[in-house]
């Protein structure tokens, strides 16, 4: 009660603090353009991961009416698809039958490397009976929807009891937290090398966040984003699970390359088969083994060389429910995107899992404030969520929504911007010029709307129709 009230008579202060951050937008980026000392959250250096054209040919963004035909996500379902996914066994074929309960590790500290998670040489387990009788009631399913539980707690009359989460062949106890081993069992067996896989199981019920990183080999930001994010968790203050997969495409990681061993777009063979290409299998083996354990999934990017963006998000704002989980990131623009199938956030939304993609910087670099925004942000999701208390923030998130449109160079040659990111634009306004070496000719870019840049091609030579701005007009929420 007190929060609430403390909440109200804050809000007017944090309103007058956003608005003159975003004031001060074009002058920050005026002066820095690596910004890499700018603790402004929602203004850094980006590049974009999902392609212009996924964005492109999204559906358009649908007004008003919350609407449930797609049935798989609304409010009720949710709450099944939750009890479910606590004692889910997602793919009998895929998952390794045999469950040891899995060490409590303190993440802080060095761990011995996970093994894989074949099936061992069974030890019979007695905390599976802790995990039966743990089995959540529609009650507890309930409470785990429920983002406001944590300051209504006068309603509950009994605790709810937080269950094990069996996966990957272990059992994670409540308020323990510990490593397992994904391994895609694509790879010459003797010379597998499994993938690590973080969790947190919190000591009170509440929703499973999964958080999956490097899905592209070269993107490291989102690496340092989940280390951050799942090693400041405490498991006894938790509720909730944090699954946190850091480096989803080793291979590709540790070439530097965006891509797997076989040259394919792991991000593009969602959610998988059996049966298919290596990217096929190992896309399939991802998804039955950890992303059918999540509620929520936050897949973090960064983006091709050579474009930079604000920090965003994209996300299917169609979707009421993944529109209301955008609601939780912290002064993050959010632009509307369907994805296209075999997109990780795609296939999991498919599979009624609420999903956004978070794309933060560009690739093979490390960019602090890249980091620090992306951490902050995944912190508010967890605290609008419930799973956790942060006492030092008031007032509810604030992202920014946006409808976007790339522009693009008419003519090859070598870009020149004249505007900087997050400045705002008005329409006809040149942004930069394609200047051919050869014949001198000079070709304004101009605005084709009113908006603000949220990305951007850094200088360098083009190609006509290259997408060279990405321009975003303020929308509303649907439904709002
Ligand atoms: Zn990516």
């Amino acid at each position: 009660m007190l929060y609430r009230w403390l909440t109200h008579l804050f809000r007017a202060g944090l309103i007058f603090t956003l608005t003159g951050s975003l004031v001060s937008i074009p002058a920050v980026y005026a002066n820095k353009s690596d910004g890499s000392d700018n603790t402004e959250m929602l203004v850094a250096e980006l590049a974009e991961d999902e392609s212009v054209e996924d964005v492109e040919h999204s559906e358009p963004l649908r007004s008003s009416e919350p609407k449930n035909d797609s049935g798989k996500m609304d409010t009720a379902q949710t709450s099944d698809e939750k009890s479910a996914s606590q004692d889910k066994t997602p793919d009998s074929t895929a998952e390794p039958a045999v469950e040891e309960v899995a060490p409590n590790v303190d993440l802080k500290e060095v761990a011995p490397p996970p093994k894989p998670a074949e099936p061992a040489e069974s030890e019979p387990s007695e905390p599976k009976e802790t995990a039966d009788q743990s089995k959540p009631t529609a009650q507890e399913a309930d409470a785990a929807t429920d983002e406001s539980g944590v300051e209504e707690p006068a309603e509950v009359t009994e605790p709810q009891k937080a269950t094990s989460l069996k996966m990957l062949g272990a059992e994670v106890l409540p308020g323990t937290s510990t490593r397992l081993a994904w391994s895609p069992a694509i790879q010459i067996a003797g010379l597998s090398q499994p993938t690590p896989v973080l969790v947190v199981n919190g000591s009170k019920p509440g929703p499973n966040l999964c958080l999956t990183g490097a899905v592209h080999g070269d993107e490291l930001n989102g690496i340092e984003i989940i280390r951050r994010t799942m090693y400041d968790l405490e498991p006894d203050k938790l509720s909730g699970r944090v699954i946190g997969i850091p480096i989803v495409n080793l291979p590709g990681f540790q070439q530097g390359s965006r891509y797997l061993p076989d040259r394919r777009d792991l991000n593009r063979h969602f959610p998988g088969s059996t049966d298919g290409s290596l990217a096929d299998r190992i896309a399939h083996s991802l998804f039955e083994n950890v992303i059918r354990h999540c509620d929520m999934l936050v897949d973090i990017h960064t983006g091709s060389l050579k474009r930079t963006n604000l920090p965003q998000l994209r996300a299917d704002m169609n979707n009421p429910e993944v529109a209301e989980l955008t609601r939780g990131f912290d002064r993050m623009a959010v632009v509307h995107s369907t994805g296209t199938t075999g997109m990780l956030r795609h296939a999991a939304v498919e599979a009624g899992i609420r999903s956004v993609t978070m794309e933060a910087g560009e690739s093979l670099r490390i960019q602090e404030h890249q980091i620090k925004a992306g951490v902050n942000s995944l912190t508010s999701l967890m605290d609008k969520e419930g799973m956790i208390s942060r006492m030092f923030v008031w007032g509810d998130p604030e992202p920014v929504y946006y409808d976007s449109e790339w522009i693009r160079a008419e003519h090859g040659g070598i870009l020149f911007s004249e505007t900087k990111l997050g400045a705002k634009v008005s329409e006809g306004e040149i942004l930069g010029y394609v200047s051919d070496p050869i014949t001198n000719a000079q070709h304004p870019i101009r605005a084709s709307s009113d908006g603000r840049i949220i990305g951007m091609a850094v200088d360098q030579v083009v190609m006509a129709g290259f997408a060279a701005y990405h321009v975003g007009t303020e929308a509303e929420v649907p439904g709002e």
